[in-house]
């Protein structure tokens, strides 16, 4: 493949006098014109011009097979073909390394060099106005926009392989994320339920201080069980294997759950927890237990972030003339920084400013894995919060089509 032998970069092709070297091939049937461009290009002096000639296309085809240039310039009226002719079969060729192209055209040829332009020649000349200084400077000027050019192609295939690589390396991480959860979660949940069955007396009798010892190991393991359960959840979302059964579903069943679910949570830290929402609501396409689960973390965060005597309140109200449902879970907690905001939804980010947050026991992960779910339902998650006065995190639902009023 040519392309694979692309000329020297810039750097590499100074000359002892400081100037570029860089190849020219010259096509053109009358040689005293050849040789008239020739003496004008050796005369440059900004680059040593190493100048071919050929006087037939295909000799030029021949040539270029052989080596590659920084410029062609092309006579426009070869005898067997145009100057258009001559870009097109050089590209069939040469594809990526077709060097930039000049079309030196007859008197009155503005016609030609249109053409010539728009099959990809970077410049024309009309060979009467052809002097040292004109055919140096579009020769130059080609050369140079033909090296960028390189340069360019260079960075996107170093970039394109950076890319790759990236890519190779996310895939290698995913495995090893889901590798290790699999293994870790195994034996986990063999010593959660050995300790159960100590816990339960079943293994012999057990006293309360030590009851209280194993309900502390039980927990435990349950937070570790819970971790790896969102590091494998994420590794499915990387994979692309994460996707949802949308069917039109009640959001009442869904809020009444993560509130039983939460209640003694919010008990537990004297936190009122309570939903706010109108009697009846449109079914939602969603798939329920997905939402449950992004429900729940939303919650469960407002009640890690909110101190006793604060509140948490689900809202839910119509909008978009009964197209969508919006969900809101409303804390009376810390908050978040205004820089933090967009943050929070990043993988592993937590707050770390302001800190009664610093111990939250989470890894930062289940934001992060609540708007995958949301973006699957088509939406994402808002969040709207201020430092001291609490925070709400709200996403849509689409309604179900049969409950969507006619327009008017
Ligand atoms: P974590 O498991 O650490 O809670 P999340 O992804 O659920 O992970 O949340 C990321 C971070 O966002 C939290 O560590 C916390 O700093 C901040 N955060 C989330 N929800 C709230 C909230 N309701 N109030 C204040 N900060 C919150």
């Amino acid at each position: 493949m040519i392309a694979s032998s692309l000329p020297l970069e810039r750097t590499e092709r100074c000359t002892l006098t400081g100037r570029l070297k860089s190849r020219v091939l010259l096509i053109d049937d009358d040689e005293a014109y050849t040789f008239l461009c020739k003496r004008h290009l050796r005369a440059d002096e900004s680059f040593e011009y190493t100048v071919s000639s050929a006087s037939t296309v295909n000799q030029a085809l021949t040539i270029c097979r052989n080596e590659l240039f920084d410029c062609i310039v092309i006579d426009y009226r070869l005898p067997d073909r145009t100057g258009t002719e001559v870009i097109n079969l050089l590209r069939e060729q040469l594809e990526d390394a077709m060097p930039p192209t000049i079309v030196l055209t007859a008197d009155g040829g503005e016609e030609a060099a249109i053409e010539a332009v728009r099959s990809g020649a970077s410049d024309f000349l009309a060979k009467r106005n052809v002097t040292r200084e004109s055919l140096c400077r579009v020769v130059r000027n080609a050369v140079e926009k033909g090296m960028l050019r390189q340069s360019l192609t260079c960075r996107v295939h170093e970039l394109e392989a950076a890319n790759d690589l990236l890519v190779k390396r996310n895939d290698e991480i995913q495995r090893f994320y889901h590798t290790v959860s699999h293994e870790v979660k195994t034996p986990l949940t063999a010593i959660q339920e050995f300790v159960s069955i100590v816990f339960d007396g079943l293994a012999g009798p057990v006293q309360d201080e030590q009851k209280t010892i194993l309900n502390y190991a039980l927990e435990s393991c349950s937070q570790i069980c819970s971790h790896f359960d969102d590091l494998l959840e994420l590794s499915r979302f990387e994979t692309g294997k994460m996707t949802v059964d949308m069917t039109p579903s009640s959001i009442h069943a869904v809020f009444d759950h993560c509130i039983v679910a939460s209640t003694p949570a919010a008990i537990a830290k004297g936190i009122s927890l309570k939903s706010d929402n109108p009697a009846r609501m449109p079914l939602v396409m969603m798939q329920s237990n997905r939402i449950m689960q992004v429900i729940s973390n939303l919650i469960n965060n407002a009640i890690k972030f909110t101190d006793a005597g604060g509140a948490v309140t689900l809202e839910c109200n119509v909008i978009e003339e009964g197209c969508r449902l919006r969900l809101c879970v409303r804390d009376t907690g810390c908050g978040i920084p205004a820089g933090d905001t967009s943050k929070v939804f990043e993988r592993l980010f937590q707050v770390t400013q302001g800190s009664d947050q610093q111990d939250s026991g989470g890894m930062g992960l289940g934001l992060s894995i609540a708007s995958e779910i949301v973006s699957l339902h088509g939406s994402t998650i808002e969040l709207d919060s201020e430092l001291g006065v609490g925070s709400a995190f709200s996403f849509t639902l689409a309604c179900c089509p049969d409950e969507v009023p006619a327009a008017p």
